[in-house]
Parts: C-alpha cells; sequence; structure tokens
C-alpha cells in the first residue's frame, strides 16, 4: 500500500497597513530577506504578493514560522541594532572556566532613541561568587589592573557576570492560540500590548506624550506587524542632533507595498544611504538641523543632489517626489522621548523644480548650511529653520533673509538665492 505524504504547509499574510511606519518594516523583512541580510531556513518562503498588496510568509507549520519570525529580529538585533563600545566588562567563562574580558555594547544611536525609552536595558547572566570564583576573579583583576576601562562587577546580591551583555528586548511570536484584533492590520490574531519597545510611536508609561495612545484605547499589534515594527527603523531616513537629543525621521509611503518595494530597492543604493550606527544615514553632519523645516529643506536638497548624478536621474527623481513624505521631529529628555512636530509632504516635485531652477544648487547647500547663528558655544537655527518652511510653502522670503542678514552680517550667496527665488516664485 502506497503511503501518501502530505506535507502540512503553513502561510501568515500580512496586508498593507496604512500604517506608514508598520508598511516600511514590512518592505524592510521582505527586502533584508531578498537580498540574504536576513538568512531564513530553505523552508520559508518569503514573498510579496504584489496584486493583492500584502506579504506572504510559508513555512512547514506555524511553529516553523514563528521561529523564523524570532530569528529574524535576532539576526537583525545583533548585526544592526547594537554596537560594541570601548569600554570593557570582565565575564565568567563557563567554557574556559576561567574570567574573559568583553566589550560592553550599547544600541546605535536611532536604535536607541526610538526604542530605549523603556526598559531595555544590558544584562548579563550572573552566578553566585564562590570561594573558587573568588580566587579566580582576584588574580584576573590583578592581570588587567593596568588598564583602566575594565569593570569586574559582583553585584548586591553577591554574583558575578557570566555571560557576554545583551539586551532585554524580547520578541515572542505568537501565531496560534488566543486572537484579538490588531490595530494596525485588522486580522484577527494573537496579539501583544503597544508599548515603547516595539513601537516608537506609542509608549509604556504615562511620562510619554505621543499621539497613537490618544487615537485608540487599547491598542494590539500582532507578531507580524511587531516585526515589521522592529525592522521599519532600516527604511526610514534620519538625522540626530543636539547631542543625539533630537531626531528627525522621513519616511515614504506609496500606494502599495510594491511601489514601496522599489523605492527602497532603486533610490538607497543611488544615495549611498549610510548605515544605522551613523548620527544620519543622508545628512553631512556638523550642521545642527535641529528644526524640522531646516531638516526637510536639508534632506529633500540632499537627495536632489545626489540623485542628479546618477543615470537616469530624471526618472529616479520623480520616483522620489511621487511618494508621500511624513517628517517628524522628535526630541528626547533623559527616557522621555517626545513626537514634538510633524510635517506632510506631498509636492515635494516642487522642491525639486526649484533645485534645478538654480544656477548652482551645490553652493545654495553651501549658503544653506551656514545661516546658522553662533552665539557664544550655541548655535541658532530658528532663522534658517524659517526660511525653509517658507520656501516649502512657497511664499516670499525677503523679510527672513534681511532678519538673516542683520544678524549675522554678510552671507555668500543669500542675496543672489533670494534674487533667483522670487524670479522663480513669479
Ligand atoms: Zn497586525
Amino acid at each position: 500500500m502506497k503511503e501518501r505524504v502530505i506535507k502540512q504547509q503553513a502561510t501568515v499574510e500580512l496586508p498593507r497597513t496604512g500604517d506608514r511606519w508598520i508598511d516600511c518594516g514590512i518592505i524592510g523583512l521582505f527586502n533584508m530577506t531578498k537580498h540574504g541580510i536576513l538568512e531564513a531556513p530553505s523552508s520559508i518562503d518569503v514573498r510579496l504578493q504584489k496584486e493583492q498588496d500584502k506579504l506572504v510568509i510559508s513555512g512547514g507549520s506555524y511553529n516553523a514560522i514563528e521561529g523564523f519570525l524570532k530569528d529574524a529580529f535576532e539576526q537583525v538585533k545583533s548585526n544592526l541594532y547594537v554596537e560594541q563600545t570601548t569600554n570593557k566588562v570582565g565575564v565568567f567563562n563557563e567554557e574556559k572556566d576561567d574570567f574573559q574580558v568583553v566589550p560592553k555594547i550599547n544600541l546605535v544611536g536611532v536604535v536607541g532613541f526610538l526604542f530605549s525609552g523603556g526598559d531595555l536595558k544590558v544584562k548579563y547572566r550572573k552566578k553566585p561568587l564562590t570561594e573558587k570564583l573568588r580566587k579566580k576573579l582576584k588574580k584576573s583583576k590583578e592581570l588587567y589592573s593596568e588598564q583602566r576601562k575594565i569593570e569586574f562587577k559582583v553585584d548586591e546580591k553577591n554574583r558575578v557576570y557570566a555571560s557576554s551583555p545583551h539586551y532585554n528586548w524580547p520578541y515572542k511570536p505568537r501565531l496560534e492560540g488566543e486572537a484579538t484584533t490588531c490595530s494596525f492590520c485588522r486580522r484577527t490574531a494573537p496579539c501583544a500590548d503597544l508599548h515603547s519597545n516595539n513601537y516608537p510611536f506609542a509608549v509604556a508609561t504615562e511620562h510619554f506624550r505621543n499621539f497613537f495612545s490618544n487615537l485608540r484605547l487599547e491598542p494590539k499589534i500582532c507578531s507580524l506587524c511587531e516585526l515589521a515594527s522592529l525592522l521599519a527603523v532600516n527604511c526610514i531616513f534620519f538625522n540626530l542632533s543636539d547631542g543625539r537629543r533630537r531626531l528627525f525621521l522621513g519616511i515614504p509611503d506609496a500606494q502599495s507595498l510594491k511601489e514601496l518595494y522599489r523605492f527602497w530597492r532603486d533610490i538607497p543604493p543611488r544615495v549611498a544611504l549610510k548605515p544605522l550606527n551613523q548620527s544620519s544615514n543622508i545628512l553631512d553632519e556638523g550642521y545642527r538641523y535641529r528644526h524640522l523645516n531646516e531638516s526637510i529643506l536639508a534632506f529633500s536638497l540632499e537627495l536632489y543632489l545626489k540623485l542628479r548624478k546618477v543615470k537616469e536621474c530624471d526618472k529616479m527623481l520623480a520616483e522620489t517626489s511621487s511618494k508621500a513624505w511624513h517628517f517628524y521631529l522628535a526630541s528626547k529628555d533623559g527616557k522621555t522621548v517626545s513626537f514634538e512636530e510633524y510635517a506632510h509632504l506631498t509636492d515635494l516635485h516642487k522642491l525639486f523644480r526649484l533645485f534645478s531652477s538654480l544656477e548652482t544648487p551645490e553652493e545654495f547647500k553651501e549658503m544653506f548650511q551656514n545661516l546658522g547663528i553662533q552665539q557664544g558655544k550655541q548655535w541658532r537655527t530658528e532663522f534658517r529653520d524659517r526660511m525653509a518652511q517658507r520656501i516649502i510653502k512657497n511664499a516670499p522670503l525677503n523679510e527672513v533673509a534681511e532678519r538673516i542678514l542683520w544678524e549675522k552680517g554678510y552671507v555668500k550667496g543669500l542675496t543672489a538665492f533670494v534674487e533667483q527665488y522670487n524670479i522663480w516664485r513669479g
């Protein structure tokens, strides 16, 4: 008798949610799997079903898919989100039966800003300090006594560190079991509570101000949307400023996942997007863009300057400006993150047209960078911000330009720019 072997298949589907952050994360997950940045077992298939505008993940069982989702976050966390610092710590290594020195870790800037509002902490496995360990600890301390930056810690319960450092940032995907409605994809699925460690725009404590929790009473997030949220930072533009206390975000939105996927496939390689461990993945450092409008203008100009040099530049500029852009400015005070300012830009093409009308857009960039006003050790950029706001709104500049000239004296290229701008406005 022939035995029929039916290979059980499990499939989960995540439609485009309309939440710009989660949708970028869906593309992040797909992109990273497609390009091997994320390793997936051969039994797992991740694809974008373009006609139905959804991401489809299939595997041998729900359990296998859960394993993949969990592992995906672990990989991204350890490869992209965590960096080693120059400080070191002595930890007990079970296998070697001795202490060893390992680097301490940090979350990279933008990830730390967005996610560490809650209780994310560096953790170690610990081990009671026995007499035998005490001797080994003493010996190691002597051995490394010359090096200042090494910490050998014994905690208040008389235990030593016994593992490399890691973050207590769990993601526990569940695809089966008690189900409710996910606030994002609206699917009925097992969900987790929303908090600042899985969705940066929502927050765990009463000290946080945010807009999401005002909209829905008890927002829930399913395991797929949660992973997308955890990966979304890979598919946004960012700039940290003011000693990492301020963060500018630029998030593109499109009509479909396919269109969003195309954007992330085509544009970032051409603008040489910098990695997450930098202060910004697109802007030059050191020009103190700390307000929303000046950051939007600098960001748009940078995209324009980079894209105009590439092959098929008209097509690339059109693709970029066809997106709806969401811009945020958040600030951080201690552990409190506030999303303070927001702008929605659907006509980036107007700014691109302005830049292309300038004789030398590179000189405009230099002039714009130089509009910060130094006051002692502080830099004031509110007039640059006001000027950017007026340019974005296509409004007259004369008054704000005069104010800057009055505050700052001569600024190379400013008067010539305002003249060109006035002609362009007509
Ligand atoms: Zn969901």
